[in-house]
């Protein structure tokens, strides 16, 4: 039976899901969410929202809410098992427009995205709905969901970590679990309101203690071996690892629960018009506080390639998706990985951790690199959709295959983000006064793509200079910016013809 159609049926209402759902429907395509738990999880898990991860949500145009649910976390300590502080990083610069690190509460991340659903028409949730099967051909999918059927033209599968979808592609999940399994315990107040990150790097037993939005703490204990899960989650076992640190109440326990670590990626993201997105094309120990980042930087790489998708592009351009996004991932959970060796010396002897932390500390920069948010490669492809990645002729320090900065400019005497200049897709950035003018002058109709005009003027960039330099990089040309705010390429005015030819079989446009 036909139930219902969508342009794109997105298949858990997670994350990587709801904020897919939000940037398709700002693009203005039809889709539909499914998930199959009647109700929103409503468990604390993520709790480490990144720079990167506030744009997009920004980009779905809840910049405003998120404010409301999330403060600037202000960095990290790494101390010994006597209490000595080894390695310590702050809150870090901020060049996307965001702090590097945020302090949130997943769930209050979920219903804000969730009620964002309700400003499109064309975007439905349905909850209690399981997808068990799917068939694809060239021109559609037919998913098959609670007994009925839908068809649609793209499924993004954001459906978690053990994804059915992931199993009907037939695709692996290479990786594995960590052998030491970890109690996560999150309290609801705590007298230790220090917005700082704290790591108890003890080759005993390891723990965590991390700041809440809500005046309370997590704590996570590694647990030895001949521990098991069930015992150590008794009441006076959790006293137990608590020891000194803080009395408990069986009323200050939010959630208590025992978690395995996992480090996977899934050897391909999808086929066709079927692709992974987030836990479900990837997993990553918590050390690096990525996983749920990293699903949301996949839903803002795909979400407006789907939408082009369905309104003109070929559906290879979906394959540019996997090229983008996997290699990054891999990265950083390969990265998280390596935080895990610093955090849980186990095993080894706290020499090793010593020895790791004295050489770090005589090399602020090498310190910063393992310890702070710029462990975190930076946001930049090396292949994909992208015009001159490795064009000599370039500027030097180029922008194209890199996230654009996102600094405060002024705006005719108002200081503002460069980011409330983009719109939501693509974007046309000239700076110099032949750019204006070949801006003013483009027929937007020869171009096959929608696009947000914009000129910064040479002094633009005043209120923070630092920040704007790199965008000066590209003065004498035009910047073509994509939806997720990466540099796609840039040119000037006299090579526009060549660039457009380039960018329709880029994005496999017919027109
Ligand atoms: C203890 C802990 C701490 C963490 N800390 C951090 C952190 O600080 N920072 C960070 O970035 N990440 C962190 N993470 C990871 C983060 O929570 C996950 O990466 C994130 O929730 C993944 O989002 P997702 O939308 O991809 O998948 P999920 O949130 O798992 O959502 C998948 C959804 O799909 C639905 N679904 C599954 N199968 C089907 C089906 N067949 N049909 C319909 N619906 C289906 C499920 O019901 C679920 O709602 C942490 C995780 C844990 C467990």
């Amino acid at each position: 039976m036909r139930y219902n159609e969508a342009d794109i049926l997105i298949v858990g209402a997670g994350p990587t899901g709801l904020l897919a759902a939000n940037l398709l429907g700002q693009a203005g395509v039809s889709v539909l969410l499914i998930d199959k738990s009647k109700e929103p999880l409503n468990l604390p898990r993520a709790i480490s929202l990144d720079d990167e991860g506030c744009r997009s949500i920004d980009m779905a145009g809840l910049g405003r809410s998120l404010d409301n649910i999330k403060r600037a976390g202000e960095g990290s300590r790494y101390l010994d098992e006597s209490g000595q502080i080894v390695g310590e990083v702050g809150p870090g610069p901020v060049e996307y427009g965001w702090p590097k690190r945020n302090i949130f509460h997943q769930p209050q991340l979920e219903a804000l995205l969730t009620a964002g659903l309700d400003r499109f028409k064309h975007v439905r949730i349905e909850r209690g709905r399981d997808l068990t099967n799917f068939q694809q051909n060239s021109k559609e999918v037919i998913a098959q969901i609670s007994g009925h059927e839908i068809r649609t033209k793209i499924l993004i599968a954001a459906d978690g970590a053990r994804s059915k979808t992931r199993d009907l592609l037939g695709v692996d999940f290479p990786g594995e679990a960590y052998p030491q399994d970890w109690i996560v315990l999150d309290l609801h107040q705590d007298r230790d309101q220090e917005p700082i990150s704290k790591f108890f790097c003890d080759p005993k037993r390891p723990w965590v203690s991390i700041p809440t939005t809500y005046g309370g703490r997590r704590y996570e204990f590694m647990l030895l071996p001949g521990e098991t899960g069930q015992e150590m989650l008794q009441h006076h076992r959790l006293e137990g690892l608590l020891g000194d640190i803080r009395p408990l109440a069986p009323e200050d326990i939010m959630r208590a629960a025992v978690y395995t670590f996992e480090a996977r990626v899934a050897s391909n993201w999808g086929k066709g018009r079927v692709w992974l997105a987030g836990d479900a094309a990837h997993l990553t120990p918590p050390f690096a506080g990525q996983g749920m980042n990293a699903g949301l930087r996949d839903a803002t790489n795909l979400a407006w390639k789907a939408a082009l998708v369905v309104k003109s592009a070929g559906p290879a351009l979906l394959q540019t998706y996997e090229t983008e996004r996997k290699e990054p991932a891999r990265d950083m959970v390969q990265l998280a990985v390596a935080m895990g060796e610093v955090v849980m010396p186990v095993g080894k002897s706290s020499i090793y951790r010593d020895a790791l932390m004295a050489g770090l500390k005589r090399f602020p920069g090498a310190r910063d690199f393992v310890l702070g948010m710029k462990f975190k490669p930076a946001p930049q492809y090396k292949a994909g959709i992208f015009i001159g990645l490795d064009d000599a002729t370039q500027p030097p320090a180029s922008l194209i295959g890199r996230m654009l900065p996102n600094p405060k400019i002024d705006n005719k005497g108002k200081t503002v983000f460069l980011d409330t200049l983009l719109g939501n897709g693509f974007a046309l950035i000239a700076q110099s006064a032949t750019g204006r003018d070949w801006l003013r002058k483009l027929d937007e109709e020869t171009w096959p793509i929608e696009l947000q005009k914009v000129y910064l003027s040479d002094d633009a960039g005043l209120p923070d200079m630092s920040g704007y330099r790199p965008i000066r990089a590209h003065r004498d040309q035009i910047i073509l910016l994509r939806p997720d705010r990466y540099v796609l390429g840039a040119f000037e005015p006299k090579e526009a013809n060549n660039f457009l030819l380039h960018l329709k079989n880029l994005l496999f446009l017919s027109k």
